[in-house]
């Protein structure tokens, strides 16, 4: 495993961003202590008509009963580890029960009370517990030593998380630096571009620079994606090596206005982050259809404001740019733009190098060849909640919750056709509720009775896709494991 950071780092810059956050509508939740309250309660937002139209306690009841994929959901996290197949070999029984589970309830619509360390010993209870609360959220913790719900009745120092799959969060709140087209929880498809190339970069980051191959990412149902590595060596990551993993692919975007201090022998997984992120900063973000910062005398001088002072001053290139695409004349594109800015940037470096190696423009000249990476890493380079990432006991919101400002299912994202994915065609709550009828009305009572119902909404392709390319595969994987386990325990028994 590669866990060497790709940049070079000053203390006081390990500290990760902190944004303010919503716990209703948020993924994180603070890390309580265990033995902490339980149970917490704030005042609910009130409720916008938006949200009467898109998530009601009464549709939520229909997705619990018919939709929501508990047996999957089951399989998926208790790896192979089945209550059932009691002490056989390779198999932990209460695996599944030492799974923290959390809840946000809203028993009125003035409260919201959110309920931790809860654990259910098998699917059937897991079931049960959702279907009698009716959460408007669940999120999902770790696996500790001893269930979550016995934690008041054991000793605080035998009580701590054994695993937890590798997440992480990346959420368009933080790429409000960069784009022009929303702000907050607001997301359009413009900004949501953002999404699909981090979903490109981090999925290839961590297959090839690390190994990892089952992994899945999702909606949020908002304004974000979230990302679960469940390989065994993940899962088993301790706090300090998952620190490591994510700051492994983290970079100093923030300031605009300081260069990111990037070696010139740069980072290969920054060389390959690069080539997927420059076609697509040049296609959905320097024109109009992107944020323009190249459409606009106001934006491009804001950016070749951004060259290395010495550069800029030393060569003139910002100001020469600047009159000739100020001329009404001037018909370049804002492709055209940035190849030529590219191209006028390696011309002027190379007279510099030319000059002695050793006198300071040489410095300037390699800092404003890094200038052209920078600017594509600052508009494009994955903005990960890096705090969700670290601790193991970091809740994360359970993928196929229904999001109750949207409505919208937190699906898995394929990430193969990640380009082609739009978060304002995800399926809703009222959405799918409703096909379960129409279904019904098509093919007749009989007919519908005979297929499991998500397969009659539009959940269907994304759980198919769930299914063949994550938990099949992956379950395939625990059983051949678990049946070595049973061949070396029946040859060892052979030999005696
Ligand atoms: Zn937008």
């Amino acid at each position: 495993m590669v866990y060497e950071s790709p940049v070079k780092r000053k203390a006081n810059e390990m500290g990760a961003p902190t944004r303010s956050s919503d716990i209703a509508d948020d993924m994180e939740i603070e890390n309580a202590k265990a033995g902490a309250a339980v149970v917490t309660s704030k005042p609910a937002a009130a409720a916008t008509p938006q949200n009467a139209v898109v998530f009601s306690p009464q549709l939520l009841r229909v997705y619990y009963q018919r939709l929501f994929p508990f047996q999957m959901m089951y399989d998926w996290l208790s790896y192979g580890n089945d209550w059932e197949k009691g002490s056989e070999i390779g198999n932990e029984r209460d695996f599944f029960g030492k799974r923290e589970w959390s809840f946000t309830i809203q028993p009125t619509p003035q409260d919201e009370i959110y309920i931790r360390y809860q654990s259910f010993k098998d699917c059937a209870e897991f079931t049960a517990a959702v279907q009698k609360r009716q959460p408007n959220k669940i999120d999902i913790g770790a696996v500790f030593t001893h269930p979550p719900k016995d934690h008041n009745t054991i000793k605080s120092d035998v009580f701590h998380t054994k695993e937890r799959e590798l997440v992480f969060d990346i959420d368009l709140t933080d790429y409000d630096g960069v784009r022009t087209c929303c702000s907050g929880a607001n997301i359009c498809r413009k900004c949501w571009k953002y999404m699909n190339m981090a979903v490109k970069v981090m999925d290839e980051g961590l297959s090839k620079d690390f190994g990892f191959k089952n992994m899945v990412w999702f909606y949020s149902g908002r304004r974000g994606v979230h990302c679960w590595v469940c390989d065994e060596s993940a899962r088993e990551l301790s706090n300090d090596a998952r620190s490591a993993v994510a700051t492994y692919f983290e970079l100093p975007l923030e300031n605009e206005n300081k260069s990111m201090d990037l070696s010139s022998n740069l980072h290969p997984m920054l060389v390959r982050a690069f080539r997927v992120l420059e076609p697509q900063f040049i296609a959905d973000i320097i024109g109009d259809n992107g944020m323009g910062i190249l459409t606009n005398q106001k934006s491009w001088v804001k950016l070749l404001k951004t060259l290395p002072e010495g550069f800029r001053t030393s060569t003139g290139i910002a100001a020469e740019l600047d009159r000739e695409w100020s001329k009404p004349t001037c018909t370049k594109s804002p492709t055209q733009k940035w190849a030529q800015l590219k191209q006028k940037i390696n011309q002027a470096t190379k007279k510099q190098q030319g000059k002695s190696a050793a006198n300071t423009d040489s410095k300037t000249s390699e800092s404003a060849e890094m200038w052209i990476y920078e600017t594509v890493y600052r508009h494009t380079y994955p903005r990960l909640d890096i705090n969700v990432s670290k601790m193991q006991n970091h809740l994360l919101k359970s993928p196929f919750c229904i999001h109750p400002k949207t409505g919208r299912v937190c699906i898995p994202l394929n990430t193969k056709e990640i380009d082609s994915f739009d978060p304002f065609a995800v399926p809703t709550l009222p959405q799918i509720v409703a096909e379960l009828d129409e279904y019904e009305k098509t093919h007749g009572k009989a007919a519908a009775a005979k297929v499991p119902d998500w397969q009659k909404t539009s959940m269907k392709s994304s759980v198919q896709y769930f299914l063949k390319t994550f938990l099949n595969p992956m379950k395939t994987e625990i059983r051949k494991k678990r049946q070595d386990m049973k061949d070396r325990e029946a040859a060892v028994m052979g030999d005696f």
